[in-house]
């Protein structure tokens, strides 16, 4: 079967109009929207954003939009599990098969698929390929079909990246099996090597390829001095904030170091490395997930997979290898987009380290690149330009600096004219041929008598010894800076040549100056100004500890619940209704039937106890769940409906029961419905009359339980969804006990 995509399906005006209605968002970020309407028009595509861009709801959207099946490929079981979960909290059909499952639970799943009620599956790849698998994709494929491939983490595809998988490699297959189902490609690697790589290697069709920008906005980056006060610096920097962070070290012995220096220190912290065992990591990661524990230090083994959005600090207590790997570390601050810091301390003892561990390497290549990756970061953290415009000059994209959040731009060093300087050195790069790398140009520059500058035959180079009067590291510094501000180019094959571009020839001809900032002799950096405690962070501590508990009634981690955003705006513009509610960016349908009433009371009690005025609490009138983004599986019972449960079988009515739990009717009711439906003793006579009961069950007969609309359609309007509901639950808790 061949699966139509209609642009925009009919019940929603627009993209955004589905874009909040499903998960709660006002608008699209930057790129997301150009790719759902590539996505709707059944295009393959290959999507490269940053860590936190967004990546996910570019697939996530229209495999609720069209018809048919997404198939989500995930490496990880963790990852896959997490955005799973969250979308289960946001309504969304989704589920996933991997080798966590047991063969019931799978295939209970299975059938949930092929009646057609779930629109995303996750898979991991070695799973998609199996003997089995295959064939019962093939019934999917022509019963419900196959709307999209999404391949996440699309880079595990290619030998160039830093996390090559070969599985991922057999999922062409996928497009010989199915050459009318469109793939989309997802990743945040930024090299165009690997780019290439995923084209070829999954057959993508004509693909549009969506490269965002890799710029950060909402990332604060700094790089301070290791010295002897770097641990108070650290604690001082751990200690004020509310928000998680990430420590890294560069090995495992550090980590285990540190971690406990912190403990004894009163930071809640705890270990994440290689040498812990499966179960460990995992728990630690898990508490590190649901905010039970504010602090991770980890080597590099902690990484891919973890997808907390409210990472509030990256904090690099040792050297990272190289600038690539730095960038994904860091960028596990702030993918929520809220500010975040990133912090490197950066001392000489750990590049001795690492120079080490590179000597130790056995293959010749790969220590010559690795010595080439361990410069650029050096270079980065000696550097005065903008640590934007380096980074992203790094991944090829070129950045203007003055980004003012970064250390260099909030306080920049004075600037000097050194034009002359730069077409000496730059005239230098020119005569070598552009085939020497920076030290082979400052030996010239400086008039060294050096073997190779002999052999060369450099000394009778008209260059050679103009640039005596700066010492090595100032030409060095000079090379950098124009390597930064792309006015020279460097190889990347390890052998670093240097190279002249078209803004090295403006500089030749004096059609541009450049200026270069002079090293600041101690980098001593004020940590980034914390917003001032005003009543309103009060309020969001509230909220967040709301959160936390709700978040654990589910076991769920509280980002799941709400984003820090949201909880923002909450404690800001402090909505007192449903109504106001909604408009919280973040609140979707799903989520404001769910936790709106809680957030609302909490919100009303905060502003009375400060004789704030309140406003009249009107009740919103819900639309009924829709049951294309109902939750999956029967519901479970919570805390908070344990709480109604006790209520009612003390004999309180549901009206009772609202006011005084501070809910509205309609959640009470829902409560109840969740509570029978787990086959909690609720008798619901008292409720819905036997008669009703029965016309209603008759109803549920005819046009099937999927709905409450239809149902009610079909009783006409004398019956409200509360009752409907209710009954609904009853009936389905009746097939489940006679099953
Ligand atoms: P990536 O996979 O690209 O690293 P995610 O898909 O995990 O990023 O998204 C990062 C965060 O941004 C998530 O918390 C997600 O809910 C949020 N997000 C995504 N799109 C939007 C949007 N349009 N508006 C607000 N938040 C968004
Ligand atoms: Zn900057």
């Amino acid at each position: 079967m061949t699966v139509q995509a209609s642009p925009i399906p009919s019940h929603f005006a627009s993209l955004e109009q589905a874009l909040k209605h499903y998960f709660g968002y006002e608008e699209f970020r930057a790129g997301q929207r150009s790719i759902i309407d590539a996505a709707l028009q059944q295009q393959d595509q290959l999507v490269i954003m940053p860590t936190g861009g967004g990546k996910s709801l570019c697939f996530q959207l229209p495999a609720l939009l069209k018809p048919g099946l997404t198939i989500v490929v995930s490496p990880l079981i963790a990852l896959m599990q997490d955005q799973v979960e969250s979308l289960q909290d946001n309504g969304i059909a989704a589920t996933f098969l991997n080798s966590s499952l047991g063969i019931k639970e799978t295939r209970e799943r299975e059938v949930r698929i092929q009646s057609g009620e779930i629109k995303l599956l996750y898979v991991a790849p070695e799973r998609l390929l199996g003997d089995r698998f295959l064939p019962w994709l093939d019934h999917i494929h022509s019963t419900i079909g196959i709307s999209t491939f999404a391949i996440d983490e699309a880079h595990c595809v290619s030998e160039w990246g830093h996390d090559f998988r070969p599985e991922y490699r057999q999922l062409r297959t996928l497009r010989d099996r199915y050459p009318t189902v469109p793939v989309m490609a997802l990743t945040a690697t930024a090299t165009d090597r690997v780019r290439q790589d995923i084209i070829d290697q999954l057959s993508l069709q004509q693909p549009t390829v969506h490269l965002a920008s890799f710029n950060r906005k909402n990332l604060y980056y700094e790089v301070r001095p290791k010295t002897k006060s770097t641990y108070s610096e650290l604690l001082a920097l751990l200690r004020p904030t509310s928000g998680s962070a990430i420590v890294y070290c560069l090995s495992r012995k550090r980590v285990d170091e540190l971690t406990e220096r912190l403990q004894q220190d009163g930071i809640v912290a705890l270990p994440y490395h290689a040498g812990l065992d499966d179960n460990t990591r995992r728990i630690n990661q898990t508490r590190f997930i649901r905010d039970d524990v504010r602090v991770m230090v980890a080597t590099i083994a902690f990484g891919m997979g973890i997808n907390k959005p409210d990472v509030r600090f990256v904090v690099h207590y040792d050297v990272p290898r190289n600038l690539e790997g730095y960038y994904q570390e860091s960028g596990r601050a702030g993918r929520d987009g809220e500010p975040a810091t990133c912090v490197l301390f950066f001392g000489y003892g750990d590049v001795k380290t690492v120079e080490y561990l590179i000597d130790q390497k056995p293959d010749p290549d790969e220590q010559r690149i690795a010595r080439q990756q361990l410069r650029q970061v050096i270079d980065y953290a000696e550097g005065t330009d903008c640590r934007r415009r380096i980074q992203l000059s790094y991944f090829g994209e070129w950045f203007d600096g003055s980004c003012n959040t970064c250390d260099n731009c909030v306080n920049p060093q004075p600037l000097d004219d050194w034009t002359i300087e730069a077409q000496k050195f730059l005239s230098c790069v020119a005569r070598c041929q552009q085939r020497f790398g920076m030290n082979h140009i400052i030996d010239v520059l400086r008039g060294s008598k050096n073997k190779k500058v002999l052999q060369n035959s450099h000394h009778t180079l008209s260059t050679y010894g103009i640039g005596k009067d700066h010492s090595a590291d100032v030409w060095r510094m000079l090379g950098r800076s124009l390597l930064h501000q792309g006015l020279l180019e460097e190889t990347t094959d390890g052998f670093s040549v240097l190279m002249l571009n078209e803004l090295s020839l403006e500089v030749l001809r004096k059609q541009r100056t450049v200026m270069l900032a002079v090293p600041r002799s101690t980098v001593h950096l004020e940590p980034t100004p914390s917003a001032n405690r005003a009543e309103v962070e009060e309020l969001y501590d509230r909220l967040r500890l709301l959160r936390k508990n709700l978040a654990d009634e589910q076991s769920l981690a509280p980002y799941m619940v709400f984003a820090d955003s949201s909880l923002k705006l909450m404690a800001q513009s402090q909505p007192q209704n449903l109504e106001q509610f909604a408009k919280i960016s973040g609140v979707g349908s799903h989520k404001l039937r769910q936790y709106g009433d809680r957030f609302i009371s909490t919100i009303r009690a905060y502003r009375q106890e400060r004789d704030l005025p309140l406003a009249p609490l009107v009740d919103m009138e819900l639309p009924p769940m829709e049951e294309a983004i109902a939750p999956t599986g029967p519901a479970k019972a919570s805390q908070t409906h344990l709480e109604t449960l006790k209520l009612y079988q003390d004999g309180y009515s549901p009206f009772d029961i609202a006011q005084t739990r501070s809910l509205r009717l309609g959640t009470v009711y829902d409560h109840l419905s969740i509570l029978v439906e787990a086959g909690y003793p609720v008798d619901i006579d008292a409720l819905v009359t036997p008669e009703r009961q029965q016309q209603i069950q008759s109803a549920i007969e005819a046009v099937g339980d999927l709905s409450l609309k239809p149902i009610r359609e079909k009783l006409g309007e004398t019956y409200d969804y509360d009752e409907i509901r209710l009954v609904r639950a009853q009936w389905r808790r009746s097939l489940k006990d006679a099953s």
